[in-house]
């Protein structure tokens, strides 16, 4: 029986779980594949995060400070698991380092992968320099400026098209990325902030804004920041002989076709299952659902398991999800593994 517990992935998730599990005086190792820990938010580059208004490089840097400076904490980055042998209590894990790690339980805090807005050819990604996506405009944020890509002008006219890799049948993505909503309708308020004299459109199929992000978000940045919102199928983006880019579509509230000239148009892209998922799955011996994602074993009482005992999921690597909640899986798994190794010990003695 190996009392360590081995984390894999350092976005919110695993840094939750790794510093979960070393306050209560287990080892850990964490094993994360960039050379950067702080997962999504601080790989893309995000701005201020809903719905604390934090910045991100400081949120989530205080994350990625407590786990760095604990000595029970052991961290392998630009490394992958390439081999998982053994059971629960006794795993062996070979590191792509080279090392070999023992452990008594895995968490798998993975994360996702960002749609690729290439996928969406029709919406203008990759054939006009205008056409960017939401990390694009969160890192514009972060920098303190909103330009186009093209020439440098402010725009005039920001659209934000939401659902982007989200929602969409036509190209296997099913599945709602829950905070899309909530984060675009932040950034046309920051967007604003920076450049009042910017008008924001967001194109909506339905707004999002969950539980208590509806008057935060929704309301005051039509409200307060009068982010104009347009029910709207999108048929395609173009670009006018002027150069402006054209989003065309039909107005789904008063059933007309609309054109509007736009400077910036920006993609809210969605949540992707982490492209590594195949790879995962082989490797750790875990199932996916059907979507592609992580696949969690009984829900009610056996909470973040994996479809293999001793192997725990959570975060965005079980379906799209908010950072808060990515935080309270990774505590939650951390407890799970420390405790249910302790049974597994006591059964063993
Ligand atoms: C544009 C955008 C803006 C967002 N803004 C917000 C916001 O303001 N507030 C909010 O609450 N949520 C926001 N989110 C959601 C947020 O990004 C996620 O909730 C959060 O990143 C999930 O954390 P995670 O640790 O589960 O996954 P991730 O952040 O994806 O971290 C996973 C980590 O695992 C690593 N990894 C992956 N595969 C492997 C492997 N095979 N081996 C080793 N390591 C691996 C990755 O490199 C990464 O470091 C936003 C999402 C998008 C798309
Ligand atoms: S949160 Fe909003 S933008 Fe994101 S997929 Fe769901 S409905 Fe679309």
């Amino acid at each position: 029986m190996n009392d360590t517990i081995l984390v894999v992935g350092a976005g919110p998730t695993g840094l939750s779980a790794a510093a979960g599990a070393a306050s209560i005086g287990r080892n850990v190792v964490l094993v994360e594949k960039e050379n950067v820990l702080g997962g999504a938010p601080i790989l893309s580059g995000y701005a201020k995060l809903v719905p604390s208004g934090e910045w991100a490089k400081d949120a989530i840097g205080r994350m990625v400070r407590r786990v760095e400076s604990d000595s029970r904490v052991t961290i392998h980055r630009a490394t992958k698991v390439t081999r998982v042998e053994g059971d629960h209590g006794d795993f062996t894990c070979t590191l792509s380092n080279n090392q070999t790690v023992k452990a008594g339980a895995i968490i798998l805090g993975t994360g996702f992968t960002h749609f690729d807005s290439i996928n969406k050819p029709e919406w203008g990604f990759g054939t006009f320099e205008d056409v960017v996506t939401t990390t694009q405009v969160e890192q514009m944020v972060a920098a303190g400026k909103i330009a186009c890509p093209s020439d440098g002008r402010v725009p005039q006219r920001v659209a934000i098209l939401l659902c982007v890799g989200s929602r969409d049948r036509q190209i296997g993505r099913e599945w709602c990325s829950k905070i899309c909503c909530t984060v675009s309708t932040n950034l046309a308020m920051e967007i604003k902030e920076i450049s009042p004299r910017t008008d924001v459109f967001i194109y909506y199929m339905d707004i999002r804004t969950f539980g208590l992000y509806e008057d935060k978000y929704y309301w005051k940045s039509q409200e307060e920041f009068k982010t104009k919102f347009v029910k709207a199928r999108i048929a395609e983006v173009t670009k006018a002989p002027d150069g402006r880019l054209l989003v065309k579509g039909e107005d789904t509230l008063v059933k007309r076709p609309i054109v509007i000239p736009m400077d910036l148009v920006v993609h809210a892209i969605g949540m992707d299952p982490n492209a590594d998922n195949p790879e995962i799955a082989k490797v750790f011996g875990v199932g996916l659902e059907k979507h592609g994602f992580l696949d969690r074993g009984e829900q009610y009482t056996s909470t973040f398991s994996s479809t293999r005992r001793g192997i725990y999921v959570g975060g965005a690597a079980l379906a799209p999800e908010d950072i808060d909640t990515s935080i309270s899986h990774g505590l939650a798994m951390a407890m799970r593994a420390v405790g249910e190794l302790a049974g597994a010990v006591e059964k063993a003695a």
